[in-house]
């Protein structure tokens, strides 16, 4: 056979396929999944539905998804009381897809997008993908969102793309209202695009508004949401976006043709259907957050405000080390964020005990080490 080496874009030569390790052990809180399964009549639900529509997958899906958008633009109104047409709702293969969307629409050669660091580690790779210049400003200690920093910046580079996270990941921490509007005024005013990533949102503590308030007064506003987390969907890959219709127009011309499939859009209309069953959880796994987090205070770690279903907490002399002697105890976490801080998800209560002795454990050994 003849020698064959691919022609690979010089920019992606030497990079690695982006993903957290899928180990099978028994305890899994390293990327923000729901730790539990659902419930049997759910499944069956969805069995059923899909067993329904299988006749018919000899045809290409409804290219618009318009039912299940509709159905989204529902579950919107009932979760944070904004109203929204179905035609100002958008649908894809997880928020990651709607998100590489909004690269491909909005970002592009000469173009450039912002955010602010630590944040999440797939957004380098969208902008990497479209061309995308990508500029990315520190976080404040508590990680914070320097407001009056973040205007001038917005004012020099005018991105066409500005990611704000909230609650962000890795960090878990909210950005507050008045500096979201603060940031949506300075986007406005130069022509910017402003994502509010809201992958975590059904977390949030009681009583905080969703950035689907503002969409209204901002028609650079998109407001990204998904079902992997709080619905406990990740393997159905469902994320949806709330923006202007003209925004949605946007993205209707860059994604694929019939790109979400008619078995992934009956799924999650049926789990739209029991929402509420679906994320009974979302009360536990926010007290079970709460709890670990003073816990780990108490043991005297640096903890960050988490609004979403993990934290972070630091700071390690040598992480990797605590990282390896959880993962050999079985419990697997994922090492993000800045240096010396490990992030775990919360998991089932048991899971959560699993993961505390198992700290404790390891803390030891890195003492141990460091001696
Ligand atoms: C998990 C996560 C998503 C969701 O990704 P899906 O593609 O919808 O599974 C989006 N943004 C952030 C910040 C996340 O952590």
């Amino acid at each position: 056979m003849s020698e064959f080496t691919p022609p690979v874009r010089e920019d992606l030569v030497g990079s690695a396929p982006y993903g957290a390790p899928q180990l099978d052990v028994p305890v899994r809180l390293n990327v923000n999944e729901n730790p539990f399964a659902l419930p049997d009549d759910i499944a069956v639900a969805m069995g059923r539905a899909v067993a329904a529509i299988a006749p018919d997958l000899h045809r290409y899906p409804d290219r618009e998804a318009l039912e299940l958008r509709s159905h989204l633009a529902e579950y919107l109104k009932k979760e944070s009381g904004v109203e929204l047409a179905p035609e100002q709702v958008w649908a894809a293969n997880g928020s990651n897809e709607v998100m590489h969307q909004l690269f491909l629409a909005f970002g592009g050669p000469g173009r450039t997008a912002i955010s602010f660091d630590p944040t999440y580690s797939m957004y380098p790779e969208y902008a990497r993908d479209t061309f995308t210049r990508y500029v990315t400003f520190a976080r404040e200690s508590d990680f914070s969102i320097n407001i009056a920093v973040a205007i001038r910046q917005l004012k020099d580079l005018r991105p066409s793309l500005v990611l704000l996270t909230s609650p962000n990941n890795p960090t878990g921490t909210m950005l507050p209202t008045a500096d979201l509007v603060q940031l949506l005024d300075a986007a406005l005013a130069v022509g910017s695009v402003a994502i509010v990533d809201e992958a975590y949102a059904e977390f949030r503590t009681a009583g905080t508004p969703s950035a689907l308030e503002l969409l209204a007064s901002y028609p650079n506003l998109v407001v990204s949401r998904t079902m992997s987390k709080a619905f406990g969907l990740a393997g159905a890959r469902l994320g949806y976006a709330a923006a202007s219709q003209s925004i949605v127009d946007a993205l209707r011309i860059v994604r694929l043709p019939y790109h979400l499939s008619a078995v992934t859009q009956i799924v999650a209309i049926t789990a739209l259907q029991f929402s509420e069953t679906l994320q009974a959880q979302v009360a536990t796994l926010r007290s079970e957050r709460d709890a670990l987090a003073e816990w780990l205070s108490h043991q005297g770690y640096r903890v960050a405000k988490s609004d979403a279903n993990f934290i972070l907490f630091g700071i390690f002399a040598d992480r990797d080390l605590v990282w390896q002697s959880l993962l050999d105890q079985g419990v697997l976490i994922r090492q993000t964020g800045p240096a010396g801080w490990l992030r775990v998800s919360i998991g089932t209560e048991e899971e959560n005990d699993r993961f505390r002795q198992a700290l404790v454990q390891a803390t030891g050994t890195e003492q141990e080490a460091a001696r």
